[in-house]
């Protein structure tokens, strides 16, 4: 299985104030967004570089600049949080807005946003959602992206349940998953636990 829990002392620092109950929305959409360009920088680790030629005040020289087209897709609406964070560390990326729901009679996922182009053209596409529970929007996400033929996609979460991690590995065994942590257990109304309560309603005061 291609699951990678970041185990950098500053991420596990910091998902200790995500998960506390008493952080207000401010600091968590500061610790979402810290979190979320670090698992960025670990997500692309592999991503190819071309040569480049750079003038420095005091020589010409060669650097390497990314080679490969990367699209951001945040699942609406917690997954915002985390695409603003690695469009500031990447501004050449692409962001494809997905919203998702479930439909309460089929359970099955319900695409009600798409912004993918006609014809996408990345070559590499993250798909951003803070917790992967059951895993059943991260699927049809990853269903929509390779429809639309992105040779390679990647999961990034903060934190998940083995039964989502286990769903989403089941479905796509090709696409590797970035986590902060990797948690207990769902309960029985499809929160994760220990969980940080609902990622949506904790970075835009909804709850
Ligand atoms: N979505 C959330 O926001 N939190 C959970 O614990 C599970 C799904």
């Amino acid at each position: 299985m291609l699951v990678h829990v970041s185990t950098h002392p500053l991420i596990r620092h910091k998902l200790a104030r995500l998960r506390d109950r008493a952080t207000p929305p401010p600091e968590f959409r500061e610790l979402v967004a810290a979190i979320s360009r670090g698992l960025f920088f670990e997500a692309t680790a592999d991503v190819i570089l071309r040569p480049v030629a750079v003038e420095t005040p005091l020589v010409n020289t060669t650097c390497e600049v990314i080679a490969e087209t990367i699209g951001i897709v945040p699942v609406l609406r917690a997954g915002l949080g985390m695409a603003d964070a690695m469009l500031q560390a990447l501004p050449e990326a692409s962001v494809w807005h997905l919203g998702l729901y479930r439909d309460h009679t089929t359970l099955k996922p319900v695409t009600y946003y798409n912004k993918l182009p006609a014809e996408p053209n990345m070559s590499l596409a993250l798909v951003l959602d803070p917790m992967l529970a059951t895993g059943g929007s991260a699927i049809a996400a990853i269903d929509i992206l390779k429809k639309a033929g992105i040779g390679k996609v990647k999961f990034v979460g903060l934190i998940a349940a083995p039964e989502g991690i286990a769903a989403l590995a089941a479905a796509h065994p090709d696409v590797p998953i970035h986590l902060a942590a990797r948690d207990e257990k769902l309960n029985d109304i499809g929160y994760i636990v220990p969980g940080l309560g609902d990622a949506g309603d904790r970075q835009f005061g909804t709850s």
